[in-house]
């Protein structure tokens, strides 16, 4: 029996299971082939997946799509608008000590 007869030959990287027949998963991140189980960078502890969270932690691409990320940025928006919102009241506040003067 010969080993590539698909003509491809290739084995999940992580596992080392023969994809014969079946698509290889291609990681975007490592950029390796990996089983259906495997193909998720969690499963088969992908090394660029680190680097990409590293990427996503300096803000330099996002990494998920805008459902996630919007979640993420609602804290910090309603945070900073009760910042705001402070502060305005302060601002007022000192305009109509000046003006009762
Ligand atoms: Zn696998
Ligand atoms: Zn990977």
């Amino acid at each position: 029996m010969e080993e590539n007869q698909s003509g491809s030959g290739k084995v999940c990287q992580y596992c080392g299971r023969p994809l014969g027949t079946e698509m290889p998963f291609r990681c975007k991140y490592c950029s390796g082939s990996f089983c259906s189980e495997h193909r998720l960078p969690e499963s088969h502890k992908c090394g660029g997946l680190k680097q990409v969270k590293e990427r996503v932690a300096r803000g330099e691409m996002p990494m998920f799509p805008e459902k996630r990320v919007a979640r993420e940025i609602k804290p910090k928006f309603s945070s900073s608008y009760g910042g705001l919102g402070g502060l305005k009241d302060k601002i007022k506040n000192f305009f109509r000590k000046l003006k009762s003067r």
